[in-house]
């Protein structure tokens, strides 16, 4: 009986976090849509004329007969290990569902719903003004046990901004080459990324990035890391669906090299989280709006060169969202039915998994997604 009351006492006080783990990797693939990472290749863009040159190649690498097997062979990573081993979400045709909570469909507002908490209504452009909220990076930076010890890394030019690193102060790698290399390998990075033409005006290689963020993890060791991906998106813009999906494929290799490094180094190894997401998603009907993405609202706006799909572009508010490490389920597909799991719950859930509480933090941000906590 005795034992009894004193467990009540202790259970109820125990605190609201679970603090799972020490370190939290947020990685992000600018707008992969959902289709491709739950059923792979899509036979009917990878032989159309006009969007795909490398049919043959897109065919033999990443066709196969079903759905699965398919989206196994396009990112491996992500299905045979973080979706087996952990939580997942935004398989729609499986009744799984994910959205971004913003009305807009597009880049900074997804970004900054994700590393925030917050939708604020104000951010409706891709425009490189300072964000007028925090991201979690600036707000656990603020406190002892976390100062200096968040950074983020990103292939597109606007996150500094995001971040607002004028009011933050926040390490941010983005875009261009690092000006104080800090070893041999970082100033190899660093001439190859001046030497190696940039493959669009606000986005560089991804390669880049990820090799800059690798070497800053296992330098400085950052409790909590952002890691933001580009490619994709680009090329979807493109309107090259051979060069997104080698992307994607790449994109996957590259999320495993850093799990690998993560379990492989002192004070990571299975001490850390790794949650995966995407800003937006993309078009699907008609076949061409698979490189779009814009909510119709956005249309009187931002997007109005997208202004002749008069509904926008339908679709395009679907993501999907994946985790693993300490503190997160096994049980892999999260169903939802018809209630979506919104973008703007990923920030508090981090921060419920390094032990902090959202509410006292930034009462405003989505609550933590409970059904990927064990
Ligand atoms: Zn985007």
């Amino acid at each position: 009986m005795k034992n009894v009351l004193l467990l009540s006492i202790f259970l109820s006080f125990s605190p609201a976090a679970v603090f799972a783990a020490d370190n939290a990797v947020l990685i992000t693939l600018d707008g992969l849509r959902w289709q491709e990472v739950f059923s792979g290749l899509d036979r009917e863009l990878a032989v159309h004329e006009e969007f795909s040159e490398q049919t043959k190649l897109l065919l033999e690498r990443f066709w196969r007969d079903t759905p699965q097997e398919r989206a196994e062979t396009l990112l491996p990573f992500l299905h045979n290990t973080v979706f087996r081993e952990g939580s997942f979400v935004g398989d729609r045709d499986a009744g799984s569902c994910a959205e971004v909570t913003n009305d807009w469909y597009f880049s900074y507002p997804g970004y900054s719903e994700i590393l925030t908490g917050v939708v604020n209504d104000s951010i409706d452009s891709n425009g490189k003004n300072p964000n007028p909220e925090q991201t979690i990076l600036e707000l656990l930076d603020s406190k002892a046990e976390f100062a200096g010890k968040t950074a983020a890394f990103a292939s597109w030019d606007v996150f500094p901004f995001v971040f607002n690193v004028e009011r933050s102060g926040l390490y941010v790698n983005a875009f261009h080459p690092e000006v104080n290399p800090a070893d041999e390998f970082e100033e190899m990075l660093t001439q190859l990324h001046k030497d190696i033409p940039t493959p669009w005006v606000t986005v560089r290689n991804d390669a880049f990035t990820h090799h800059y963020a690798l070497s800053y993890l296992l330098r400085e060791k950052p409790r909590l890391i952002f890691i933001g991906y580009g490619e994709t998106d680009d090329f979807a813009h493109n309107g090259k669906y051979d060069d997104y999906i080698l992307s994607a494929h790449r994109t996957d290799r590259f999320i495993e090299e850093v799990w690998e490094t993560i379990q492989a180094t002192d004070g990571y190894r299975d001490n850390t989280v790794l949650f995966v997401s995407v800003d937006h998603g993309r078009g699907e009907d008609p076949i061409e709006t698979w490189q779009h993405h814009a909510s119709k609202r956005s249309l009187s706006g931002y997007m109005r060169s997208l202004a002749q799909y008069e509904d926008g572009i339908v679709g395009s508010e679907a993501v999907w969202m994946a985790a693993i490490g300490p503190g997160i389920s096994e049980k892999g597909l999260i169903m939802t039915g018809s209630q979506c799991i919104g973008s703007n719950r990923i920030a508090a859930t981090l921060l419920e998994l390094l032990g902090e509480d959202y509410r006292q933090i930034n009462p405003n941000m989505g609550s933590p997604i409970t059904e990927f906590l064990q």
